[in-house]
């Protein structure tokens, strides 16, 4: 089977776009989460998503949006984007991000956003985080997003081994468990401002971590004609 693995799309529709006709044809769709906040096409990318029938879980933007968590804890930026988020949401949307489930298994996967530990918040980008995470899911692989860097750790016993795949390079997983992000669709953190997923293939047991090139000046016009946050508009050219 041919997994799409989509995270942290962040109402960035042109990356989502990209992403899907860069990936081709797959048996199936994955979100990690954080399909809305910081951009301006909350409910395009929702639709988009449940056209292609996306197995789905949600991410804290997405909580924060569809008020089941307060915005206490969000920063400024995504705090405005946040409440602008809450105005634009059509109701059928928001009554969708509220009723995903926190996590879900599919055969050897758990989905979880931030990590299987604490889905909406844990933060997984070092490898003592990750050490932990692997007593919170019973199956042999986690998918996860929220940090908007593609990683991969590996269950070394008393430590986890991170390994970071480079752009458009592939990763076979074996019988190590193992805790895989594939980065960001909508908001890169790692310097490189493409849009990232991930294609699974069960056959192989080979995740690809791959980049799409999007039209980040059309989004970025967009987002200015609308008010958001100069920051927000900024970060997407450096992909940081
Ligand atoms: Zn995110």
């Amino acid at each position: 089977m041919r997994i799409g693995i989509v995270s942290d799309v962040h109402s960035n529709l042109p990356a989502l776009t990209a992403v899907l006709q860069a990936m081709g044809e797959v048996d199936a769709l994955w979100s990690l989460g954080d399909i809305v906040g910081y951009g301006p096409y909350p409910n395009e990318c929702i639709e988009l998503l449940r056209e292609r029938r996306c197995l789905a879980i949600p991410g804290n933007h997405d909580w924060g949006c569809a008020g089941k968590i307060a915005l206490d804890d969000f920063n400024v930026d995504a705090r405005w984007a946040c409440r602008w988020s809450q105005d634009a949401v059509e109701p059928g949307n928001m009554e969708y991000l509220a009723s995903l489930p926190l996590t879900l298994t599919t055969g050897d996967f758990t989905l979880a956003h931030g990590s299987p530990h604490e889905p909406i918040w844990e933060y997984m980008a070092y490898p003592s985080t990750a050490r932990l995470s692997f007593h919170y899911f019973a199956s042999r692989y986690c998918l996860v997003g929220h940090t908007h860097v593609p990683l991969v750790f590996l269950d070394a016993g008393a430590q986890a081994e991170t390994l970071h795949p480079k752009p458009n390079s592939l990763v076979q997983l074996d019988e190590t468990r193992a805790i895989i992000n594939p980065g960001s669709v909508g908001q890169p953190r790692d310097g490189n401002p493409e849009a990232a997923y991930g294609l699974l293939d069960t056959d192989s047991w080979q995740v690809e971590f791959r980049r799409a090139a999007y039209d980040v000046a059309a989004i970025q016009v967009r987002m200015q004609d609308l008010g958001f946050p100069e920051r927000l508009i900024k970060r997407l050219s450096y992909g940081w």
